[in-house]
Parts: C-alpha cells; sequence; structure tokens
C-alpha cells in the first residue's frame, strides 16, 4: 500500500499583499563591495527614496515608485541594494536611499506618500519592494550604535549588516515574528478589536512571537491571553512582511475549543464570535462590522475562512 497524499495537497497559497517582489535581491552581489561599486555606476541604475520612511512615488491616478537617478540622491545618504529588475528589464540595478525630497519632488513632480497609503496604492509586488526598503532604512537609522559596546558602527554588506568599529560584532537586520489568527470552533471564528482601531473595525488576534516559543505556542498563548480561547490544532496558512517597521505577519488558523470570551481590556476592546455569512458581509462592505483592507494578511485569513 502507497500513501498518495503529498504535503502540497490542498488550496493553492492564497494571494497576500505586500508580497510578489519581482528583483532578485541577488545577496551574492552584496558581499563584493567591487560589484556595489560598479552597480552604482551603471547609467540604468536607479533609488527609491524615501524621506523620513516614506517613499517618493509618481503622481497621477495609478501612482508608481519614482526610480530616481543617483545624481538626484545626496552623496551622504544612507544608500541599501534593493537588488535586480526583472530580465525583461535587463536585471537594472535597484537602491533605496533615505534623504529629503524636496528637491527631488520639486524637480521631477513626485510626492512623498505616507508608506500604508504607498502599500495598499501600489499593490502588485511594488509594496514589497517600499517595505523591503522601508524596514531596512528605518534599522539603518535606529542602529547606528553597537549593542555590545556602544560604539558607532558601520553599514555594509550593502545594507545588510552593520560592523561595530569598537568590537568588530556585525549586526543583522532583524525581522520580529508576530502570529495573527483566526480562532475557528464550529462554524464561527472569533474577531476582535483594539481600543486604537477605527469605529466598528474587528481584525483577527495578534501578537508577538516571545523569545524560546514556537508559533503554535504564540498562538495559543496569545488567544488564550487576550480572550480566554483555549487552543487545539494549528494550521498555518501564508506569511507577510509588514514593515511597521520590522515584522514578518504569519498567520493561521487555530482551532478554538470553547466559546466563552474572557477579555483582556488592556489589549481588547471586544471580541466576538462571527458566522460565515457575517464575514462575507463585512468583506463585501455591507455588513454591521468592518474588516481590514486587502493589503493585511487578516483580510486574506477571513477570505480563506468563508471561501
Ligand atoms: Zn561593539
Amino acid at each position: 500500500m502507497t500513501d498518495a497524499r503529498s504535503p502540497f495537497d490542498g488550496p493553492d497559497q492564497p494571494w497576500v499583499g505586500i508580497t510578489g517582489s519581482t528583483l532578485d535581491r541577488a545577496d551574492h552581489l552584496r558581499r563584493d563591495p567591487g560589484s556595489m561599486v560598479a552597480l552604482r555606476s551603471r547609467p540604468d541604475a536607479r533609488w527609491l527614496v524615501m524621506d523620513n520612511l516614506k517613499p517618493v512615488l509618481t503622481q497621477g491616478e495609478n501612482p508608481d515608485i519614482l526610480w530616481a537617478h543617483r545624481s538626484d540622491v545626496p552623496h551622504d545618504a544612507v544608500s541599501v541594494f534593493l537588488g535586480l529588475s526583472g530580465s525583461a528589464d535587463g536585471g537594472a540595478p535597484r537602491f533605496a536611499a533615505a534623504a529629503p525630497a524636496a528637491d527631488l519632488v520639486a524637480l521631477s513632480g513626485g510626492q512623498v506618500i505616507d508608506a500604508r497609503a504607498a502599500a495598499a496604492m501600489l499593490g502588485d509586488g511594488r509594496a514589497e519592494i517600499v517595505a523591503q526598503a522601508r524596514s531596512l532604512l528605518d534599522w539603518h537609522a535606529r542602529h547606528q550604535f553597537c549593542a555590545a559596546c556602544g560604539a558607532a558602527t558601520r553599514l555594509g554588506k550593502a545594507g545588510y549588516s552593520r560592523t561595530c568599529q569598537g568590537c568588530a560584532a556585525e549586526h543583522f537586520p532583524r525581522t520580529d515574528p508576530v502570529v495573527i489568527m483566526l480562532a475557528i470552533k464550529g462554524d464561527h471564528a472569533l474577531v476582535g478589536r483594539q481600543p486604537n482601531f477605527p469605529k466598528r473595525f474587528f481584525s483577527a488576534l495578534a501578537g508577538f512571537v516571545e523569545p524560546g516559543e514556537s508559533l503554535e505556542e504564540a498562538v495559543a498563548r496569545e488567544l488564550y491571553e487576550e480572550a480566554g480561547i483555549r487552543v487545539g490544532k494549528v494550521r498555518y496558512l501564508a506569511s507577510q512582511p509588514w514593515p511597521f517597521p520590522s515584522s514578518l505577519m504569519i498567520a493561521a488558523f487555530a482551532e478554538g475549543l470553547n466559546l466563552d470570551i474572557t477579555l483582556d481590556t488592556d489589549e481588547l476592546e471586544e471580541a466576538r464570535w462571527v458566522t460565515k455569512d457575517d464575514v462575507r458581509a463585512a468583506l463585501a462592505g455591507t455588513g454591521d462590522w468592518l474588516a481590514p483592507p486587502p493589503m493585511a494578511i487578516a483580510h486574506t485569513l477571513l477570505k480563506s475562512w468563508v471561501c
């Protein structure tokens, strides 16, 4: 007897916002300073300028990333390598730089846009490029000094490390895992709202993974801490970079074992069990509560549950 089941049986991976970048991150080039000098000098090299962590986009009905020339970027700006563009563009080098954008905007007619709004506008993988640039540049801004000895650090590996000038410790960009989960019991799913959410807005519960904890344990702990829900099975769905500043959202379904909710009012203002019909109405904008927008992975979770 052979077992024909494969780990890849079941539904395809769902669409997730802020993913799908077409850049080749080309790690092998980051380690070679000579390659980087050559890439920066290429006539087709372009920069995504981030002014105070906000991207510069083109104007118009469908804004795109405004890819600036090297001469538009101040020489002393922190600059990081994003990757090589797709083969259709000839594998052109793409960088991001932290710099004031007033001159660039005046010269090219671009606009500086809040990064969340930009991610919602861009879609199609370009939001992930903004996410990559924002998380990296934010990390450089906050890691000017060594966490081990306090001496100044210097950018290395084209933006993917910082080396301490005092003790030579090498530091790497952080990604902080966050679990976001939909507890399911029978034909109900649990949604909640934090006090700072817009009026009537509910989402899946979420929380940071703690040191020394698996993702499954983080899902179970957060649901119990925030809502008093005990958890059985946990099933991974998908993940998403969330560059505010450097999270990785890990979405899962969790088997709820009880229906009675005990709210942690420091974290949540309200939590409720909703049906698939409730969720379909909320996703369609016709419910009595508001669901997260398509860009958010909580939207993907809710949509995957009702589909
Ligand atoms: Zn040090």
